[in-house]
């Protein structure tokens, strides 16, 4: 995974370093206001990191103690962790296994007239069935925070993902396809919740100069977020390119033992990665095999039911309630996508899977 940064990226972020305004200067507010223009929000905040905005959106919708917030059982741990940081009870779903996402048809089950939120995720960049899940919404008045921390640039149709919830949450994580180091974008749907965001991010000031709030330290670097707007343009392009590397895996990886993600009709992956599930208990055997040819691959993200924290704290079992998350979290593996890959290194990549796995 090499980010794709590249030398003007680096003038413009030095150029901050050398003005001396590290933070609050310009930068911040120019990726923010060319982000709502994209993303078609009218509020976007950069912060720290992708945790730290969705942590602020539960603790703007007021989520505590006694409250429930829905979330897949398979994402990165994060998603789960912002839940319980404001005390609240997480609530699993299981994903379903063609999109790794949350499995809309299980999550009207599990709401509860303690239900406040849903955490949809658009896992590895595949959007997630965000029609569905708002209909849920509206229909049991539930707020929406979208992990749209692998999906910048992701649409639904021509919609963009972390568009569609009360709010939509990004992160800037060198996983991520564009990057800062470490960084976060949150976009807000309302105009109350956005200046509680504003406030909170930043110690707990408002715009009057009060200290209204018992804030947070969630800010980001202006040399950072110059970084971000470096690589804002090409943002397209390094989809273009990911879309392609991901359309080959899928035309030439041929096994039917190996789960290939989908990319529905109408919309647009980001590719953040390229996940595949075998359908056999050979995942670790053919990591170790492709590396031995020089293939670095990695894990996607976990059954979070099943970490010792949460293990120890709700004891699910995850072999009877959260099966295709097990299994995720299992059997699953990210193949090399990322827009400075070759075409002959993919091509090994693609010959040795289909070799290992016939
Ligand atoms: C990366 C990631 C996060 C966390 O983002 P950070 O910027 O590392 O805090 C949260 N959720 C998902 C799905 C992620 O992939």
């Amino acid at each position: 995974m090499i980010p794709d940064i590249i030398d003007a990226d680096i003038e413009r972020s030095v150029e901050v370093l050398r003005s001396g305004m590290l933070v609050q200067g310009t930068q911040v507010n120019e990726f923010e206001s060319k982000a709502n223009h994209k993303l078609g929000t009218e509020f976007s905040f950069l912060t720290s990191n992708g945790t730290s905005t969705m942590h602020l959106a539960l603790v703007a919708l007021g989520i505590g103690e006694g409250d429930e917030v829905i979330v897949p059982a398979f994402s990165y741990v994060a998603t789960a962790n912002v839940v319980e940081l404001v005390k609240a009870k997480t609530v699993f779903v299981d994903i379903s296994l063609t999109d790794c996402n949350i499995d809309v048809n299980q999550i009207e089950r599990a709401i509860t007239e303690r239900t406040k939120a849903i955490i949809p995720v658009h896992e590895f960049g595949v959007p997630a069935n965000m029609s569905s899940i708002m209909k849920i919404a509206k229909k049991y008045n539930i707020a929406i925070v979208e992990d749209a921390a692998c999906a910048f640039g992701a649409k639904i149709g021509t919609q963009f993902v972390g568009s569609f919830g009360d709010f939509g949450s990004f992160s800037f994580h060198p996983r991520k396809a564009m990057t800062s180091g470490e960084g976060g974008l949150l976009t807000v749907k309302k105009s109350s919740h956005a200046s509680l965001v504003k406030g909170l991010r930043s110690h707990g000031w408002n715009d009057q100069g009060e200290c209204e709030w018992a804030g947070f330290n969630y800010r980001i670097t202006d040399f950072q977020a110059a970084l971000l707007n470096g690589q804002f343009s090409r943002n397209e392009d390094e989809i273009a390119i990911r879309s392609k590397i991901a359309q080959r895996y899928h035309d030439e990886i041929t096994s039917q033992s190996i789960i290939k993600p989908v990319q529905e009709i109408g919309n647009t992956n980001s590719w953040q990665s390229y996940h595949i599930i075998f359908k056999e208990s050979i995942r670790d055997s053919v990591k170790n095999e492709l590396l031995t040819a020089g293939i670095q691959t990695s894990y996607g993200a976990q059954c979070i039911p099943m970490m010792k924290y949460y293990k120890d704290k709700y004891r699910l079992d995850s072999t009877v309630a959260y099966t295709n998350a097990k299994k995720a979290y299992e059997n699953g593996l990210v193949l090399p996508i990322y827009s400075r890959l070759k075409k002959e290194d993919q091509d090994h990549i693609i010959r040795m899977i289909n070799k290992l796995v016939p």
